[in-house]
């Protein structure tokens, strides 16, 4: 699957819509066309700044079902790297599952992990700081349609960090160009989960696609810890990555932890 730079959906799910857009201009998105009207008008964008003085959440909290190793691609998103699983063509209910409580008395509801992919610098802010770049791990509903996004804020650590899931990966050198895949089989996404604290401790919030259209509808939970990693992969990922951030949107109708 080769993908275009600038033309590129944030998820699968997306409208194919062939407009330029550039991550450089996205306080201009809402402009270019009447698809990307959400960019400008929505009440709920993507990303946002978040603050460790509002608290983390106590509800909505993610119950994984992530056991089973899964096999995908490492390519390039158009913009740094990412993984796509395989899985048979419109079902996506063999991949690995997180379910969620989108509001007390409702059930829960579940969704499919179909890949991840990393942006540099970060989207989310914590107190204003950006990290050096976010993981992403792409949830869709039983029929595809983009639906929860796990972030995890990616910087360096100490001497001694040193990142189990990038150390699972060939090497990240098959990113450097949008044409080359590589295989990758018995991709364990629940090894990210342990590198921080099991996601015990997050923020949620009701946001967006954060690159046009900037589709709402999609419920965010963002690690409050950090993914460190050593500095060598550090700077991997940044050779093999494109600036990709969007400007943080104000917070309106987002209910932050809520
Ligand atoms: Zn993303």
């Amino acid at each position: 699957m080769q993908q275009r730079l600038h033309k590129r959906m944030e998820a699968p799910g997306g409208t194919g819509n062939s407009v330029k857009w550039a991550y450089e201009e996205s306080n201009r998105w809402g402009y270019l066309t009447d698809d990307f009207a959400l960019c400008q008008i929505g009440t709920q964008q993507s990303p946002i700044d978040l603050k460790l003085s509002g608290g983390i959440s106590h509800t909505h909290c993610p119950r994984f079902n992530y056991s089973n190793p899964v096999t995908g691609h490492l390519h390039n998103w158009g913009y740094g790297p990412s993984m796509t699983f395989n899985h048979p063509k419109g079902k996506y209910t063999c991949l690995p599952s997180m379910s969620f409580q989108e509001k007390a008395g409702q059930a829960n509801e579940t969704v499919y992990l179909t890949g991840w992919h990393i942006h540099a610098p970060a989207d989310h802010t914590v107190e204003g700081y950006r990290s050096r770049a976010e993981l992403h791990f792409v949830h869709v509903d039983a029929k595809g349609k983009p639906r929860a996004v796990l972030a995890f804020r990616i910087d360096p650590g100490t001497c001694d960090s040193r990142s189990s899931f990038l150390d699972d990966l060939p090497e990240l050198v098959h990113c450097k160009d949008m044409k080359t895949m590589k295989t990758v089989k018995n991709f364990m996404p629940k090894a990210v989960l342990a590198e921080v604290g099991w996601f015990h401790e997050f923020w949620t919030y009701k946001g967006s696609l954060t690159s046009p259209p900037c589709t709402e509808g999609i419920r965010w939970f963002v690690a409050r810890n950090v993914l460190y990693v050593g500095d060598k992969q550090m700077q991997d990922i940044l050779y093999h990555s494109k600036y990709a951030a969007r400007e943080t949107q104000e917070i309106w109708q987002h209910q932050i932890n809520v």
